[in-house]
């Protein structure tokens, strides 16, 4: 009970300040659009909270409800929001884009596409500088897939059990914790162990992990593969880093075996680790391709393939196109992202505030025993629940009901993970300190009450 709880915290947690009055809102209630929702877009009915919220204005960090109630986003969209809800400086971009010309073909030129290309190059080591716009996630990576069969004249491909890259044909192929329900049928994927620490059969031992990429490959293809896919921190699948020394060891195995590498970087790009710009440089390797999408754009759709040159010449022998991938608007946005991220250096805001945040967190595990681990680097983290640390059971029940009751506080976090059980915390890249004392309060607050 209230009395109770105020008794055992003495003071509720309190939201940072803000100065912002939301505009007033005038738009069907909550109640009605969830209704018309069930009606007309009946495929969200499944993964969504009992009680979806109606957000209808957003500010940085922060979201606001129909009734004016503002909520702390530690989210991002669903990290998608890496300088912060309706940037000025993003929406400025955007606007100009929209009043000038919204869309040409690539049979024209015209500078918003070319300067963000030349920008988003300017961000890769070597000779990582030939980019394709897409839409999406899923399609930069299904071009991944294709340009790596296309260029090594190979077919299989070779990803990680507990990966997420899409909800296309490839893609759901090669995320294996999904593609089984969809009954996607693709040839030529292969899945190898996931080399957690938390969970794996190895512990932390990248190098045993990567052993399995090489038996795969022995018993399961010619002994030639087009390519290996895998995020550089797993996001959908629950904030894993990969077990230290494992890219690295799959690495030369992968170019052993005359593939290409391609690093994932939808979740952890734009500077979202912290300690790099993008998640394959901690572990000290340079991809054959990069694919971005997600914060690309702060909540505009757009994607990006980003590969050499020399590779890219298998798609400009081809007549291969995208209506709206990389479309003028997108590309407006996109090149005030990159440069609203250095004028406001989110990058290094992302390690000051995710280091102080996660080493909150793991505090909190001397308190909450139902915290199992505490993981994940800059803004990119994830809490892991479990019934009993020993036999490490997820407590699946339990994380939705503290996912429902920090909403309920004003907190938004994710939920993900192959068991369901892991809270993702992937906030806009503007987050303060301020913000991650308020998160780790709500749920000390929430868990409290388990
Ligand atoms: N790759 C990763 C790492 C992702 O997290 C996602 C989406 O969550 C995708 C690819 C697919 O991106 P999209 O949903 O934009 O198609």
């Amino acid at each position: 009970n209230e009395e109770e709880d105020d008794a055992t915290h003495n003071v509720l947690p309190q939201m940072p300040h803000l100065a912002h009055t939301p505009s007033p809102y005038t738009g069907p209630s909550a109640s009605d659009l969830l209704h018309r929702r069930k009606q007309f877009l009946p495929s969200t009915v499944g993964p969504v909270y009992t009680h979806p919220l109606n957000l209808v204005e957003g500010k940085m960090q922060y979201l606001f409800d129909e009734s004016g109630r503002r909520y702390l986003d530690a989210f991002g969209g669903i990290a998608t929001i890496s300088c912060g809800h309706c940037h000025p400086d993003v929406v400025q971009a955007t606007v100009n884009q929209i009043r000038l010309l919204q869309h040409t073909t690539v049979l024209y030129l015209n500078p918003a596409v070319v300067d963000f290309a030349e920008a988003l190059a300017a961000k890769f080591p070597g000779e990582l500088k030939a980019v394709f716009f897409t839409n999406s996630g899923t399609e930069a990576n299904e071009l991944a897939l294709m340009i790596a069969r296309l260029y090594t004249g190979y077919h299989d491909i070779i990803s990680i059990r507990n990966g997420y890259h899409g909800n296309a044909t490839s893609t759901m192929g090669a995320t294996a914790q999904f593609f089984h329900k969809f009954n996607v049928i693709q040839t030529g994927i292969h899945h190898v162990l996931n080399p957690d620490p938390y969970r794996g059969v190895f512990g932390s031992d990248g190098v045993k992990y990567a052993y399995d990429v090489q038996d795969v490959i022995d018993y399961g293809t010619c002994g030639h593969v087009a390519g290996f896919i895998a995020e550089p921190i797993q996001g959908v699948g629950g904030v894993i880093e990969l077990a230290p020394g494992y890219l690295p060891a799959v690495y030369s195995i992968i170019k052993k075996a005359g593939g290409l590498f391609i690093a994932d970087e939808v979740q952890t790009g734009f500077g979202r680790t912290g300690s790099h710009f993008w998640g394959f440089e901690a572990h000290g390797i340079v991809p054959d391709i990069v694919t971005l999408a997600k914060g690309i754009g702060n909540g505009v759709p757009i994607g990006a393939v980003v590969t050499t040159p020399q590779i890219a010449k298998v798609l400009t022998q081809r007549y291969y196109f995208s209506t709206f991938g990389g479309n003028l608007v997108s590309a407006a946005a996109g090149l005030a992202v990159l440069k609203v991220i250095e004028k406001d250096k989110l990058q290094q805001n992302a390690f000051v505030v995710g280091s102080y945040l996660k080493e909150r967190l793991s505090t909190q595990m001397e308190k909450h025993k139902i915290i199992g681990d505490v993981r994940g680097r800059g803004l990119l983290l994830g809490v892991e629940l479990v019934k009993d640390r020993k036999l490490k059971t997820p407590a699946k029940e339990e994380m939705l009901q503290i996912f429902e009751r920090m909403k309920d506080m004003g907190v938004l976090i994710g939920k993900g993970g192959f068991h369901g059980n892991v809270l993702r915390i992937t906030p806009p890249l503007c987050f303060t300190k301020e913000d991650a004392d308020f998160l780790v309060e709500v749920m000390d607050y929430t868990m409290s009450k388990m």
